[in-house]
């Protein structure tokens, strides 16, 4: 919450070309996998942030997330995996076996990692109908011998996309893919920032929404530009000043899965910054670009994401520190998938800190991606923004 904010740029109800494009996202990153399959480059499906999408670019690939946002992809999966599943892993699995998601269809190879169990486990099913490559992903952060076996396993992931793609990776094309990579990192990282303002210019979820689920797409670039110079001074409808400073942190909201940001959004509340890895996490560091070694580069890069999964994740402790004290939040809500036990385990952590070190209120929302709870959770939100307006939300955790 903060004191006026006067513009004369753009309201948020005018057209707004950036926003326009990344509202056809889904068809754009389709005319480009389309043109690029015609040119001879391949589609590769990842499920996660920690594959390094800079491996895939510099063999000719088109790296495509494929993490299922959508609900009604979900029964189909339960008819193969356990109902007690995480909804995005659900949902992914999903999309195989509707066979709705063109990019999984399309895809000459998915490159997926041992994060958690469902997810691992997952994959030996998507591996009935696409060949799969399997980063072994070292569980403990601190330790060099886990950064060693990371480094041989994006080298044995390079071997792979060489003799699938027929393609030679030398090191300069890594490092033209590192510096790609960087620069898209840097305008995402750069748009995310505006909402540092006393009076941000966009909505978390439009935010969230400008960005593709293809990296590195030419168009892509041209259109973070051009809402880096139009953003600033834009006004919203409520007004930034009237609404409640939010943190999100937790699971990932993948395209689809947007129903807890807009409950909070639509509760008067401004998510002005989402650590997490639909958001700012994966842009937090950037690949070395004059590294002797790009692999190692990338190795180290990606080893630092801080993941639940890892053990300790002491780093995405001090990530939601420095970001408390970047974004100003009145309030951290920690978004949990049902049955992910690692954010799950995790948010005790978390809520210490926020509420004991950080002294801000803390709301834990565990959901699906049904709409069936979307009343009782806009109910725990309301309760914590009138905690945060009647002034106590610093003093207590209101979950
Ligand atoms: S939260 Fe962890 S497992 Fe999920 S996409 Fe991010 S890095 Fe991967
Ligand atoms: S949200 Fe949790 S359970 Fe779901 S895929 Fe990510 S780490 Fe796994």
């Amino acid at each position: 919450m903060s004191n006026g904010c006067k513009s004369n740029a753009p309201s948020s109800s005018g057209i707004y070309g950036p926003l326009t494009w990344f509202g056809n996202m889904v068809e754009n990153c389709l005319k480009y996998a389309e043109a690029g399959r015609q040119a001879g480059k391949r589609v590769v499906g990842i499920t996660c942030e920690f594959t390094p999408r800079e491996l895939i670019i510099a063999a000719g690939g088109m790296p495509a997330c494929l993490c299922g946002g959508v609900f009604e992809t979900i029964a189909p999966a339960e008819k193969y995996l356990p109902s007690n599943l995480c909804p995005l892993i659900k949902s992914t699995f999903g999309f195989s076996v509707t066979k709705q998601n063109p990019f999984l269809e399309m895809a000459d190879l998915l490159v997926v990692e041992t994060t958690c169990d469902g997810k691992k486990k997952m994959y030996e099913m998507l591996g009935r109908d696409k060949p799969v490559h399997v980063l072994e992903l070292p569980q403990k952060a601190d330790d060099p011998d886990a950064m060693e076996h990371w480094v041989a396993e994006l080298r044995k992931l390079k071997q792979r996309l060489e003799t699938l793609f027929g393609a030679q990776i030398d090191d300069n094309s890594i490092r033209h893919a590192i510096r790609t990579m960087n620069r898209e990192r840097a305008l995402r990282r750069d748009l995310a920032a505006l909402m540092k303002s006393d009076c941000p210019p966009m909505t978390g979820r439009e935010l969230l929404d400008m960005k593709s689920i293809i990296a590195c797409m030419p168009e892509d670039f041209v259109q973070y530009e051009k809402a880096l110079s139009m953003l600033p001074g834009r006004t919203l409808d409520p007004p930034a000043e009237s609404r409640v400073r939010v943190l999100l942190t937790g699971v990932p909201v993948p395209h689809g899965a947007e129903k807890v940001v807009d409950i909070v959004e639509n509760s008067g509340g401004l998510i002005v910054s989402q650590e997490n890895c639909t958001g700012i996490k994966p842009l937090l560091e950037d690949v070395d670009e004059e590294a002797s070694d790009p692999i190692r580069a990338l190795a180290s890069k990606y080893f630092h994401l801080p993941c639940s999964v890892l053990t300790p994740n002491t780093r995405r402790m001090d990530s939601l520190r420095a970001l408390v004290h970047d974004y100003r939040p009145d309030c951290v809500i920690d978004l949990i998938w049902q049955a992910c036990i690692t954010y799950d385990v995790e948010s005790f952590q978390v809520r210490e800190l926020v509420t004991n070190e950080l002294g801000l209120a803390y709301l834990r929302i565990e959901t699906d991606y049904s709409p069936s709870d979307s009343a009782q959770i806009a109910m725990r939100v309301q309760a914590l923004f009138e905690t945060v307006r009647a002034g106590s939300g610093r003093e207590r955790n209101i979950d």
